[in-house]
């Protein structure tokens, strides 16, 4: 239950002063639907309106002046603008309207009135002409020349919400925000030097330089503070609750070794490192929440099949599931021949199953013939029953919802004991982020990739250069190499984009045999079948508008050409680039960008020239571009903060982690006055541990 204290923060943002119902969809769609989403909102920077006099005044600055009213100058023509001429004493002031507010301009102010005036100064025909003020931000009675803040902040804005009638609702959400019993430690913030709560929110909506626009300024850090310690609290909470679950207890056992000797190759140490950390889970009695992290090609896969080897030892079934058909077939066709080498049942089951060859599957998982069961969305479906499911392995993680993956844990749930649960993700998340983004996840990271790959070589060139890429393609294919050429989502409109990615393979298709769409919009069985015929080779040319398949493997694809290539994130670039460079064949990536390029464009292509390593990328990533979305990981279940900038407070989010382990230990309750304090903060951020906290859980 909410307190009560908190209502007045948790009612909808049209109680706020001024936000009818024209103006509180455009409240809600800015900040949020209730008052505390308002309060929450950041300015993004503040406007200077220093009183001055004409004489004095600045061109293309805030100003304010004091003014008289001397004359009104209609528009002569349709379409010109109503002109007021004021004076000060020491010069003439032209404030400038267009469209027509004249007749009422004239009324409200008068020819003679003293008038208080601030806007953007300019001075449009150079130096000849008087200064004008187009629009003023302000024109009010002298009297009330007091009205006009010296210091403005400014707000996101959108349009029919200017930044100013924002500001308004801003401080009254902050007039309502109530005093608070303090969550933080004492020590902590003395240390840190932190404002209160209230106090860090005061100053956050009135800063007074650009210093506190800054995300290190201490009232932002302190309410970032807040915010990491409430997400990391529930995390935190949630890992302990997901380890006093139950789950059977599978010790390694011969299979797995087995399969793991007939290798044709030697594990990485990573490798090893990582199923060791897996086998310490699935033999603890406590059910496994494991994340297994790595770049494409790394050898997730490998180390899935043999953790799944293991649980068939121990007398169990697991699934393995993935995002689409023909990433199941490929799992599949990997782990397939060594299980059934030794004797194990390896099932495939999609959505292509249908009839008596889909019933067949199902007897078959539901009376435990079938050890391994290989699949897409068909392996959670309602008439799915598994014998004794003990183990689920998820590629991709973040393609699949939340109720999806749950769905599939459900499917094995027995005797109050859990499923073992294993993600697997190949988008590189940098370390200092990884407790944000899984958090109530346990992490192994395959870190090392298996030798003998060569590194894919990678060079930026301007779109205007593409004819002469064509030609180099053409050579290529002849030589029977296959190429992949992505045209990602960049306009508003994926019509447009569309249409992009279909002149692109029509003008193609011209110039280059054996070229292939594949979009977004297609159905799933239509992508899949465009697809196999790249897996198979009739496709030379394999044209994509998105990230349509990470992961597959065409291991004769030995080139990559990505269109607007500064507008993806590194992380995205660094996985597409990933899936060529898998074979014998010397590969290449070309990344197409509309010149000029900017520095910080041309920086972020360098690290992907320079390096080959996820993890290493997606931290100079991080640094480079700061706040926001850097490193596009909304997709990958990343914490959509309000107050925290993940970049520029990375060094909270560990101390938070700590500071949530530590309350945990001495309160696992949170019974005591800070406990009591740390759940007022739970719900002020609606992060509790069984609100969905991240895409990832
Ligand atoms: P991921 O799932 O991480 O993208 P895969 O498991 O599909 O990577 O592995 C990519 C390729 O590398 C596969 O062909 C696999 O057989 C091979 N591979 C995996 N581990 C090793 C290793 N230790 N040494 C050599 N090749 C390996
Ligand atoms: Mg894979």
């Amino acid at each position: 239950m909410r307190p009560e204290i908190l209502f007045p923060l948790f009612t909808s943002v049209s109680t706020l002063k001024g936000v009818g119902p024209r103006v509180a969809p455009l409240v809600e769609k800015l900040a949020g639907p209730i008052v505390r989403d308002v309060l929450f909102t950041a300015p993004t920077g503040l406007i200077r309106r220093g009183l001055t006099t004409v004489d004095q005044a600045v061109e293309g600055q805030v100003q304010t002046f004091v003014v008289t009213i001397d004359a009104h100058q209609p528009p002569h023509r349709l379409g010109y603008p109503w002109k007021i001429r004021a004076w000060d004493g020491t010069g003439f002031l032209t404030l400038i309207w267009f469209k027509g507010h004249g007749p009422h301009l004239e009324r409200q102010h008068p020819k003679g009135a003293r008038r208080a005036v601030s806007g953007k100064v300019e001075r449009p025909d150079g130096y000849a002409s008087e200064l004008q003020i187009a629009h003023p931000d302000y024109i009010v009675d002298e009297a009330k020349a007091g009205d006009i803040p010296e210091i403005e902040t400014v707000y996101p804005a959108t349009h029919g919400l200017p930044s100013r009638a924002f500001r308004k609702f801003a401080l009254e959400a902050l007039a309502r925000a109530p005093a608070l019993p303090e969550w933080q430690d004492p020590a902590w913030r003395e240390c840190e030097r932190l404002p209160g709560w209230r106090e860090a929110l005061a100053a956050l909506h009135a800063p007074a330089s650009e210093a506190d626009l800054s995300p290190l300024a201490r009232p932002r850090r302190r309410l970032a503070y807040d915010e990491l310690l409430a997400h990391q609290l529930a995390l935190a909470q949630r890992k302990a609750s997901r380890r006093a679950t139950p789950g059977p207890r599978i010790p390694a056992g011969a299979l797995s070794e087995a399969a793991e000797k007939a290798l044709p190759f030697r594990l990485t140490g990573a490798q090893i490192r990582s199923l060791s950390e897996i086998r310490g889970d699935l033999a603890s009695g406590e059910r496994m929440s494991r994340l297994l992290q790595g770049d494409v090609g790394s050898g997730k896969t490998v180390v899935a099949m043999l953790a799944m080897a293991d649980a068939v030892s121990g007398g169990f079934q697991s699934a393995l599931m993935a995002p689409t058909e023909i990433l199941a077939r490929q799992h599949f066709e990997t782990i397939a021949a060594p299980l059934e080498a030794l004797g194990l049942s390896v099932v495939l089951l999609t959505g292509r199953d249908k009839g008596a060859g889909r019933a067949a599957k199902l007897a078959g998982i539901a009376d435990g013939s079938h050890h391994v069961i290989v699949g897409t969305h068909a392996l959670f479906q309602d008439d799915v029953v598994y014998n004794n499911l003990a183990l689920t392995i998820i590629d991709e993680q973040h393609r699949f919802g939340v109720n999806e993956r749950r769905r599939l844990q459900d499917k094995g749930a027995h005797g109050g004991e859990g499923v073992h649960l294993l993600a697997m993700s190949a988008t590189p998340i940098p370390r200092t982020l990884e407790l944000t983004v899984f958090g109530d996840l346990d992490v192994s990271r395959i870190d090392e990739k298996p030798p003998g790959r060569t590194p894919v070589a990678t060079r930026a060139a301007p779109t205007p250069r593409v004819p002469e890429i064509v030609e180099r393609l053409r050579g290529a294919i002849a030589g029977g190499a296959q190429a992949f050429w992505i045209c990602p989502l960049v306009s508003e409109s994926e019509k447009v984009d569309l249409r992009a990615a279909e002149d692109r393979a029509a003008d193609l298709a011209r110039r280059l045999p054996g070229v292939g769409l594949v979009h977004g919009q297609m159905p799933p069985a239509e992508k899949d079948a465009v697809m196999q015929r790249f897996v198979d080779g009739e496709v030379s040319v394999l044209v994509a508008t998105t990230v349509v398949e990470v992961g597959v493997n065409v291991p004769n694809a030995s080139i990559m050409v990505i269109e607007h290539a500064d507008r993806f994130g590194l992380a995205q670039l660094h996985q597409l680039r990933g899936r060529v460079g898998r074979g014998a064949r010397e590969s290449s990536c070309v990344l197409l960008y509309d010149p000029p390029l900017s520095d910080v464009a041309q920086q972020r292509l360098d690290i992907l020239r320079r390096s080959d390593d996820g993890f290493e990328i997606a931290e100079k990533d991080l640094e480079l571009r700061g706040g926001g979305d850097p490193l596009g990981l909304k997709q990958s279940g990343f914490p959509a903060y309000r107050l925290a900038d993940p970049a520029a407070h990375r060094d909270l989010i560990a101390v938070a982690a700590d500071d949530a382990r530590l309350i945990l230990a001495r309160d696992p309750n949170l019974t005591s006055p800070r406990g009591q304090a740390l759940r007022m903060l739970q719900e002020l951020f609606d992060w509790k541990p069984t609100s969905p906290l991240n895409e990832a859980g």
